[in-house]
């Protein structure tokens, strides 16, 4: 079967590219030999004068390379080799007798891009799912079909170099303003009119000629002299450095490839991209991505349940959220942003107004930033109804709790609720810290329960951990699984036990930090060294952040179900107990100002710990070591309980629950880097100076002695 179907009419050749069998259409080494092919045709072939590239899939134009195909690739030569390979048969399209005029409806990204950058014309749809985007740096690589050269030649330096290190989605409206497309329609006529301007170019009609490129008009100043475009690429590099604090190199390496084409000749330009390209898709970051895009790929395929067993997910037609506060409002608003009518319940009405102001701001987002129109705002605030009683939970399939957090109130709500449900409906709780059997034990139908624990903000935190109970219904787990991905969320399914996963990981790494205060080490030298190994913040920061009323509650229970290895710092518990709740109250162990921003640490606050004098200096690898090896090792006897099913869950939830450095993989890729046995030696190490509390997982141990790993060391990165 081949991809590309070419039908030749009236001197146009339409060609509809369909990948045979994949939901998307991709640049594997068939489609590539398919488009050698019909390019020597259209050199021989003079009756061809125009063509025109389609989609048959309904939301995709070309999602890019074969991801896959990146795993081939023997070292940095091969991987520049293949995308000279790949550059030069887009030249050919670029160059060739034929022009090609693009037709692009839905998703146009990196190698999709690279492409259409490379036709004659482009034609998008008018509709929200038409993005195109260069994204190549998330996956620690850089565009290496020409997208560096060809992109600032036609959008400007300063917007291609925002689009290709911010590797963001631009919508087809702003695709137009930039210049990336020459024309928006309605989709219905996407393929006529792109038909049509083929014959205007087969007739010689419209000339083949590029319009320069559009920059706004202040960029323009900058962009036209060499002084200016210096600035403009010192600024990027600055920029990139500070966004990636030196741990994605591939910034910088664009930034390159980018500079080289757009002052000197274009040939430079084009043999510099290939070669940081294959620079890029050599180093360890970018192995850690790719594999980070697969786990995440494969995890969307993964229906929530062990072994082969198909349990159908129910559709969510109608949930409920009981509670309306924080979590309740966010919870709410994501779900009508879906479509998902949704009942919201709280106590008092004063309570559900409060609610619904806070799922308003949120949809409003969605107005502001121009994703949805004001009609749909309209739609989705209006699936929101607000009750302070059960009247319409008969309906809905699906209940969500984000009620306190004290189990008392929580079983009361179920058993208030469950009666009010269809016998199929699912009752989820939010708890972050709650057994979800504990919870269950007031269920009649316990077999209905399971948590689905999101996380703070839930708008904007990718992950959603779905807890279930040794009774928990398969089908029920699936409902949960399938109805968190519809909500957009990265789901990972884990058995219920103390702080579930991601917080069992966490928990001991803040206290690790807390007792580095215990003796003597300063807060902000803690923060620094986490930041350096890559964490969005420091896990002093992140105390205050989550609020120091609640770590504290959290780091209590952990202590009272996992025993002395959890014992609270004596800092954390002194700073709690002196009444400060971090960023909310203003105070914690930095101190806030009235917007809620960070003024730097509260020297106040070290006559609270038990080490007051001087404060001790440690290097920041041993901070780092401390704290992150209790993580990993923590993430290893979650693996061994069966709390995790597999170390790409907690892989994943890692890096999308807690911001994991995601250029390290995730823990159980860290191990897998260093290798068990070097694992192993520290952490006894560090057990021999603090007894107890770095005894390493019966895993490890066992690894080290086998040289075992989590992953196989070559091939495919989830196993
Ligand atoms: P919140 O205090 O903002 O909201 C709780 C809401 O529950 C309030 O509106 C309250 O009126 C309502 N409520 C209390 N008893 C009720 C009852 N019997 N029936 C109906 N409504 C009732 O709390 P939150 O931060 O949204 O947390 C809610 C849950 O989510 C907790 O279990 C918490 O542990 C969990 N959680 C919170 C976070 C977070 O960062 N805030 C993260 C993950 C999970």
């Amino acid at each position: 079967m081949t991809a590309l179907t070419v039908t030749v009419e009236a001197g146009v050749a339409r060609i509809v590219f369909d990948l045979p069998g994949e939901s998307i259409n991709k640049f594997t080494a068939g489609v590539i030999g398919e488009l050698t092919a019909l390019l020597d045709r259209f050199d021989s072939d003079e009756t061809i004068k125009a063509a025109v590239l389609l989609s048959a899939k309904p939301d995709i134009w070309i999602a890019g390379a074969d991801i896959e195909a990146f795993l081939a690739f023997k070292d940095a030569k091969d991987a520049e080799e293949s995308a000279r390979a790949a550059q030069a048969l887009v030249a050919r399209v670029e160059r060739g007798r034929v022009p090609v005029i693009c037709a692009i409806h839905g998703a146009c990204l990196g190698g999709g891009l690279e492409l259409a950058l490379a036709c004659a014309y482009r034609i998008a749809s008018d509709h929200p799912k038409t993005v195109l985007a260069l994204p190549e740096t998330q996956l620690g690589i850089i565009p290496g079909i020409g997208g560096t050269q060809r992109l600032p030649r036609t959008v400007g330096l300063t917007t291609a170099l925002d689009m290709i290190l911010s590797a963001r989605n631009v919508r087809a409206r702003k695709a137009l303003s930039t210049g990336l497309v020459d024309e928006l329609v309605h989709p219905a006529i996407l393929r006529d009119l792109a038909i049509q301007r083929a014959q205007e170019f087969a007739s010689g009609a419209r000339p083949r000629v590029r319009p320069e490129r559009r920059s706004d008009a202040k960029a323009i100043v900058l962009e036209d002299n060499p002084i200016g475009r210096a600035v403009v690429f010192r600024q990027a590099r600055e920029q990139a450095l500070k966004k990636s604090r030196g741990h994605y190199p591939a910034l910088l390496a664009a930034i390159a490839a980018i500079a080289a084409g757009y002052d000197g000749p274009p040939a430079q330009g084009y043999a510099e991209e290939a070669r940081l390209f294959g620079e890029m898709a050599a180093t360890a970051v970018s192995k850690e991505l790719v594999f980070l895009f697969f786990a995440t790929t494969s995890l969307k395929k993964d229906i929530g349940v062990p072994g082969d067993a198909a349990v159908p997910a129910r559709a969510v037609g109608r949930l409920g959220v009981i509670g309306t506060g924080f979590m309740g409002a966010g919870i709410a608003a994501i779900a009508a942003r879906q479509g998902v009518p949704v009942r919201f319940k709280d106590t008092k009405h004063e309570a559900v107004l409060k609610g619904m102001a806070a799922v308003r701001d949120v949809l409003r987002d969605g107005l502001t930033s121009k994703r949805i129109t004001r009609q749909e705002y309209a739609d989705q605030l209006s699936l929101v109804a607000g009750t302070v009683d059960y009247a319409g939970f008969s309906a809905v399939d699906l209940v969500i709790e984000a009620v306190f957090e004290d189990l008392g109130v929580k079983q009361t709500v179920l058993r208030e609720v469950e009666p009010q449900l269809p016998a199929h409906g699912i009752f989820a709780t939010n708890t972050s810290t709650i057994p979800i059997a504990r919870i269950a034990e007031a269920a009649a139908r316990p077999e209905r329960v399971l948590g689905m624990h999101f996380f703070s903000p839930v708008p904007k935190m990718p992950l959603l951990e779905v807890i279930v109970t040794p009774q928990t219904a398969p089908d029920a787990v699936t409902t949960a699984v399938a109805f968190g991905r519809k909500l957009g969320k990265t789901v990972i399914v884990v058995n219920d036990s103390p702080g579930f996963y991601v917080n069992r990981i966490l928990l001991p790494y803040m206290n690790e930090a807390g007792l580095l205060l215990d003796e003597g080490v300063a807060i902000d030298a803690i923060d620094a060294a986490l930041l350096a190994f890559g964490f969005p913040v420091g896990p002093i920061t992140l105390l205050d952040e989550v609020g120091l009323d609640v770590a504290g509650k959290a780091g209590r229970i952990m202590a009272e179900a996992i025993g002395a290895r959890m014992t609270p710092s004596r800092s954390i518990v002194a700073v709690v107990e002196a009444g400060r709740l971090g960023r909310k109250g203003r105070q914690g162990f930095y101190a806030y100002g009235v917007d809620g921003k960070k003024n730097g640490v509260d020297e106040s606050v070290y006559a609270l710990l038990p080490t007051t004098s001087t404060r001790r200096t440690m290097p920041a690898d041993e901070i780092q070591r401390r704290c992150t090896l209790a993580m990993l090792n923590e993430a290893v006897r979650c693996l061994d309980e069966g709390v995790l099913r597999s170390p790409r869950d907690g892989d994943v939830g890692a890096v999308f629950g807690i911001g994991y450095p995601p250029f390290r993989g995730g823990p159980f890729r860290t191990i897998d880097a260093r290798g068990a046995a070097a694992i192993v030696a520290e952490l006894a190490a560090l057990d021999a100076q603090h007894p107890g509390r770095f005894t390493p997982a019966a895993r490890l141990q066992e690894m080290a002695a086998s040289g075992a790993r989590f992953y196989p060391a070559t091939g495919r990165p989830v196993g």
